[in-house]
């Protein structure tokens, strides 16, 4: 027989249900007990969900996030935490800097780092490390959840991120080697693995996805060192690797001292046979045969025409699962009532692919006739998809094709372009601008939930919105600013804007993920070729434009962060999609630009986002997604001025893609610290123009000249100031117009001073 188990699954609830407990739990709303209990009847919930497999994990819960749970766990929160809180509060204390929001500033310190789990879009709290970090093992609340489950009569299998990955995903602060803590760590997890045996618990999940990275000799050994040292634990252990291959680290995964061995076979479908080759034979392998990224219906035949192989020479050691915790995607497909259902049929969320997963085991179990008429039907939507006018545009595919060998280039190169920009502009040294959006007022969001809810008119719509665009350019004039931006009010998100005027988008209503804590997103699901039936922005840029003598930036999402903030099609390369997504930018520029707009800022906010986990494959992907980026912005004239934006700062490893991409002007996040600011200029050469962000738009904080002006001048030090702009390090959206305000006063005051003092050549 072949075993059914599951990885992880959504722990934030059908309806965002733990969402809306914490938040009024931090507001002081509700106590701890009724936050415990509502956690107690979603954990039930999730079990239930999944109680058709044989196994289902546990311990994965978390009311922030999993890898601070084990940090909890193992005794290891910042020392900044304040000892005197309760151990919940100590916990939200470390993940969000205050356990309450009522409480007074006092009680708040810096929170964890933050940063993406792997290349998800998920968020996780970096683990602190620094040579005198001591673990102790604080298993109570993982032990209830487990002992919760199994008083349920749930088949536990507990879920543990393994020691190895749990120090690889931490920081020293003090640059010592988080390896020379893994003698003391190991103790740790042994004991934590007597506990769970002494429960009764026979199997226990070791995620170690580390091995989807290059690692070095020393972590490799580290791995061989933990597991020979859990040897002799009284449980079996489930080594589990998830979202890539296993590569140089094959041999490696299938030695360690572990009873099974749990491989990604969405991501490395070729490496199965390796593994199963090189698998010791008392072993179980755990196959991860469901995507667990990805919200496409598994086609069912074709993966049992390659399993049922496998499924003879391994028989009882074959397990199956989803590729990886089911927490990358929506719980149920079923809430979906308003999805087109033809695409609806093609769809599988979390409950949806664990059915696929009992499929597939009762076809390899009791023969596909016992499922036949399941299968049958499941067949149906494959097929349908594979053919369906919805997804294929004949017209979009012989337009790719046509842009086979183009690379985008701009017809001239940027010291050609720049001399029609200074006599077309004819801007001050340090011009300021804007990233985009201006704040979000709850007049703007009443008038777009009115609009959407079909209250008003759409002539009523755009008039609002024009008048919100009124205030906006006016008081950008007030404050003086030198390129102005419309303000995004028409906007909800950066994607969803774009996706829902483009053919080949489709969105759903409940389809949330956990992106880190409480915060969930919606990615928007491309399904079809991409195509742009009507200009989407240049309504409202040229209105914009109309109201000023000054220039009006045109606003776009770019296509690798269409791409890389949405489930996208499975059943074609993504690099295939953004460059539709890239054609279909590439008009709206164009459009943009015949309707006068002179200067076109198109935002690739997640570019660096879509890096692959190993080293050895970036350059392929930032070859398509610079292409790609290319492609939409460079058909322009010379004399059109393109901008992109990005949210990050680290740009020393993919420099010369950046460079590549030959925006005229990139501005940047750098504003969080002037190291920082130094760091990324020494190694960051941009040589077009560059708008280092001068303040942080996070914070409510208003930045003052002199601290704007001590930058710009650390800046200039380093990039000749003919080419530096002076801007926010994003978009103003979340901030409040009295906030904006005085910051980019602060801003041009800064700006005018520069000019004054820092000499520029023409
Ligand atoms: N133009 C967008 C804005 O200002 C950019 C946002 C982003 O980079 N995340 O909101
Ligand atoms: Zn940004």
């Amino acid at each position: 027989m072949v075993t059914t188990h599951n990885l992880g699954y959504p722990r934030i609830g059908r309806r965002r249900e733990l969402k809306f407990v914490l938040e009024s739990y931090w507001q002081g709303d509700i106590d701890q007990q009724s936050l415990e209990d509502k956690a107690f009847e979603l954990k039930n919930q999730q079990w239930q969900a999944q109680s058709t497999l044989d196994w289902i994990p546990v311990g994965n819960f978390s009311f922030y996030d999993h890898v601070l749970d084990t940090s909890l766990m193992l005794g290891n929160l910042p020392d900044r935490v304040d000892s005197s809180l309760n151990t919940l509060d100590q916990y939200f204390q470390a993940a969000r800097g205050r356990s309450s929001n009522t409480l007074h500033q006092t009680s708040s310190i810096a929170a964890a780092e933050m940063t993406k789990w792997f290349d998800t879009n998920y968020h996780y709290l970096v683990p602190e490390f620094d040579t005198n970090t001591q673990f102790e093992l604080h298993a109570d609340s993982y032990l209830s959840q487990v002992k919760e489950a199994l008083a349920n009569d749930f088949n536990v299998k507990p879920v543990l991120i393994g020691p190895v990955s749990y120090l690889w995903l931490g920081k020293t602060k003090d640059g010592s080697d988080p390896l020379a803590l893994l003698n003391q760590l190991l103790p740790v997890y042994e004991q934590l693995l007597i506990e769970l045996s002494q429960l009764g618990i026979e199997w226990v999940q070791m995620d170690e996805p580390i091995l989807s990275t290059e690692l070095t000799y020393e972590w490799q050994h580290a791995l061989t060192q933990a597991y020979f040292s859990f040897n002799k634990a009284p449980v079996k252990l489930l080594l589990a690797n998830y979202f890539g291959s296993l590569k140089e680290n094959l041999n490696l995964a299938c030695d360690l001292a572990t009873a099974g061995l749990h491989i990604d076979a969405i991501n490395a479908r070729d490496e199965v046979s390796k593994v199963i080759d090189w698998l010791p034979c008392h072993k179980i392998l755990s196959i991860g045969v469901i995507d667990g990224r990805n919200i496409w219906k598994t086609d069912l035949v074709k993966t049992l025409d390659w399993l049922e192989p496998i499924y003879q020479r391994l028989n009882n050691r074959l397990w199956l699962a989803p590729s990886c915790s089911l927490q990358h995607v929506p719980v149920d497909l079923v809430q979906e009532t308003a999805l087109e259902p033809e695409v609806k049929s093609w769809l599988a969320f979390a409950d949806q692919k664990i059915e696929e997963l009992n499929l597939l085991a009762s076809a390899l179990n009791d023969g596909r006739e016992a499922v036949a008429t399941e299968l049958a039907l499941h067949d149906l939507s494959i097929q349908q998809r594979q053919y369906s006018s919805r997804v294929h545009d004949a017209s979009v595919k012989t337009r790719l094709a046509t842009f086979l060998n183009d690379q985008g280039k701009r017809k001239s190169a940027y010291h050609t372009r720049v001399k029609h920009h200074q006599s077309l502009f004819n801007l001050p040294s340090f011009p300021t601008t804007t990233i985009g959006s201006f704040p979000q007022t709850p007049d703007i969001r009443q008038l777009r939930h009115q609009y959407k809810q079909q209250q008003i008119s759409t002539a009523e719509y755009e008039e609002q919105l024009k008048q919100h665009i009124h205030f906006a350019i006016h008081q950008q004039e007030t404050i003086g600013l030198d390129v102005l931006v419309h303000g995004e009010a028409e906007r909800n998100d950066m994607v969803e804007y774009f996706g829902e005027q483009l053919q080949g988008y489709v969105f759903s209503q409940f389809g949330w993920v956990q992106s880190y804590g409480s915060r969930c997103v919606k990615p928007p699901i491309i399904y079809g070729d991409i195509s742009r039936p009507n200009a989407m922005t240049v309504k409202w840029a040229t209105y914009a434009q109309s109201l000023t003598q000054k220039p009006v930036k045109g606003m776009l999402t770019g296509p690798v962060t269409m791409l890389n903030w949405s489930f996208v099609r499975n059943d074609q390369p993504r690099s295939e999609t953004c460059l539709q997504l890239a054609l279909a930018i590439r008009d709206e520029v164009l459009d943009l630009e015949d309707a006068g707009i002179e200067i076109i800022q198109i935002d690739e906010a997640a570019l660096r986002e879509g890096l692959p986990l190993r080293k050895q494959e970036w350059q392929s992907y930032l070859d398509w997604a610079v292409r790609s980026f290319r492609i939409s912005a460079n058909a322009v004239k010379d004399s059109t001025q393109i901008h992109t934006h990005m949210c990050y700062s680290e740009f020393n490893d993919i420099i010369d893609a950046i460079t590549q991409m030959d925006a005229d002007v990139i501005t940047i996040e750098t504003s969080r610290s002037d190291m920082e600011l130094l760091d990324v200029f020494n190694s960051f050469d941009y040589p077009n123009e560059i708008g280092p962000g001068v303040y942080d738009i996070h914070s409510p904080n208003i930045p003052s000249v002199s601290q704007i002006t001590y930058l710009m001048e650390k800046a200039a030090k380093r990039i000749p100031a003919e080419r530096l702009w002076v801007n926010p390090d994003c978009g103003l959206k979340t901030r409040q117009w009295h906030e904006v305000k005085p910051a980019l006063e602060a801003m041009i005051q800064a700006a005018r001073h520069l000019r004054m003092t820092q000499s520029v050549q023409d």
